[in-house]
Formats: C-alpha cells, structure tokens, sequence
C-alpha cells in the first residue's frame, strides 16, 4: 500500500483528525513486474541470435573461410540467425502497434473461408514437408465484418501452430460454422496439445511450453500473444481446448457484425 496522511486542522487551530489514504498498489506492481519481464524477455531473445551471429562470422574471419564446406555452413547458420532476428523485431514491433490504445482496424465486409484459404495456401509447403493436409470446411456463411489483412495473421498465426506442434501425417481443419449472431472460426489440430497448466500461460509473450522446440520451429514466442490482442480488437472470444496427445483446438467467435 501506498499510504498517505494528512491532518485536518479546525478554523481554531486546533487538530481535528487525520486523514489517511490507503492506495492499493498491488496491480501496479505486477504491472511493473510484468514490463519488467517483457523487457528481461526481450533483451534475452535478441541476444541469442546476435551472439551467434557474431561468433561464426568471427570464425569465418579467423580462417574458416578458407574451408569452403564449413564456410557454406556457417554462412548458413548466420543467415538463419538474422532471419530470425529479423522475424523477431517484426513481431514485436506490430505487437507494441496492435497494443498501443490508437490501433484501429480497417472494417469491411469480409469472407472468413476465403480468408483462410488464402492462409492455407501460404502454408501449404510447410504443411507438405511433413505430410500433413489442412482442410477448409464451411457451415452456413462465413462473412463478418473485420479487418482482413489482420484476420489473416490470425488464422496464419494459429495455423503455423497447428502445423509445428502437430507430428508428421497429422491433420489441421479450419472450421467456419455459422451461428444466430456469431461465426465461429475453429483451427483444429491432431498434435501434441496442451496441458491445463500450460494452457492458462501461452497467450503471454514468450511463454513456450518447450522452448527448443519453438525455437526450432522457427517461432518467436508472439504468435497467439498477437492473436490474443487482434481477437480482442474484433470484439471476438478466444478459446482454447486441448487433450495431450491427442490435439488442440482453437476458437474464435466472431460476431457477425461489430458494433
Ligand atoms: P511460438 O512462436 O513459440 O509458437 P506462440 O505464442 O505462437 O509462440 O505459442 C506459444 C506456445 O503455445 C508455443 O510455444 C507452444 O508451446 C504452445 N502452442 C501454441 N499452439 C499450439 C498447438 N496448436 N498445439 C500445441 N501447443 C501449442
């Protein structure tokens, strides 16, 4: 608590009593202690890639380059690093925009369906690689009015997912169901899931169940903390469903018009 007192003096002079303010702080501490984090997180994911790149560049320089197998190898690995690098600081950026109280969305009418096969589409190597299928099913209409270029990023987002945490022959469904007043979007996976513990936790910035594992996915621990704030801003509910070993499910109920 932050406490402040005051006397409270009569037109005598004389001491009447004693205001005092209690001010519970306790959410602004976690707040600090959440910035606090963030900035700890952030410092530590940036570092990573740097003090790689660096320490095989200095290789190179120091002879490597010499060796035109290991040359091609390690210019490989640097190029990974920025890559990633470079995934990062864009992820953070639009996060810090998507934030900030003056982000707005662009409204239109828009087809969810074909808002997810277009996200399909671009993943649709990535899902190959691992001889996986990512199916489209529709129910009823799935027009909304949203902002498609953000719309996209969410089902990119949970899609990516779906992919990098689900094994090899496994299945992602993109359901749209129409509702009364809603559209329901449903990213559907036969993956590794998610345990309850865990499932309370992987909206936060950089939280990750197995960081290796995100890590090799070429994840930057931002994705559903993104999609977390661009439901929001669409006045949609977020849900999340998931059994271990079995699958996870992802849920967004749009309304069909926002207000
Ligand atoms: P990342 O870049 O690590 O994937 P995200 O914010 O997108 O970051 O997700 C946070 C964490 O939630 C992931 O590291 C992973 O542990 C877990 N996760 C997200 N989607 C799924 C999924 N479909 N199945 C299992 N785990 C998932």
């Amino acid at each position: 608590y932050d406490v402040y007192g005051a006397p409270v003096i009569a037109k005598s002079g004389r001491l009447r009593g004693i205001t005092i303010v209690l001010h519970d702080i306790t959410e602004q501490k976690k707040l600090e202690q959440v910035r606090k984090d963030f900035v700890a997180n952030v410092s530590h994911e940036l570092k990573t890639p740097v003090t790689s790149i660096k320490g095989f560049a200095e290789t190179l320089i120091d002879g490597a380059l010499s060796d035109p197998v290991t040359s091609k190898q390690f210019t490989e690995i640097i190029w990974k690093e920025s890559d990633r690098l470079q995934m990062l600081i864009a992820d953070l950026l639009d996060l810090s925009k998507i934030e900030h109280a003056q982000f707005q969305l662009h409204l239109e009418q828009v087809s969810l369906k074909e808002i997810a096969n277009e996200a399909v589409a671009l993943l649709a190597s990535k899902a190959k690689d691992k001889e996986m299928s990512i199916n489209v099913y529709e129910e009823g209409s799935s027009i909304i009015q949203g902002d498609s270029q953000r719309l996209k990023q969410i089902v990119i987002n949970l899609v990516t997912n779906a992919v990098a945490y689900t094994p090899a022959n496994g299945q992602v469904t993109i359901s749209l169901i129409e509702k009364q007043n809603e559209v329901e979007l449903h990213v559907v996976d036969t993956g590794i899931g998610i345990n309850s513990t865990d499932k309370l936790r992987i909206f936060e910035r950089f939280y990750r169940v197995d960081r290796a594992r995100s890590r090799n996915s070429g994840g930057t621990g931002l994705g559903l903390a993104i999609v977390k704030h661009l439901a929001e801003a669409h006045h949609a509910k977020l849900q999340v469903v998931s059994a271990e070993g079995e699958g996870t499910t992802f849920t967004l109920r749009f309304p069909k018009k926002q207000s």
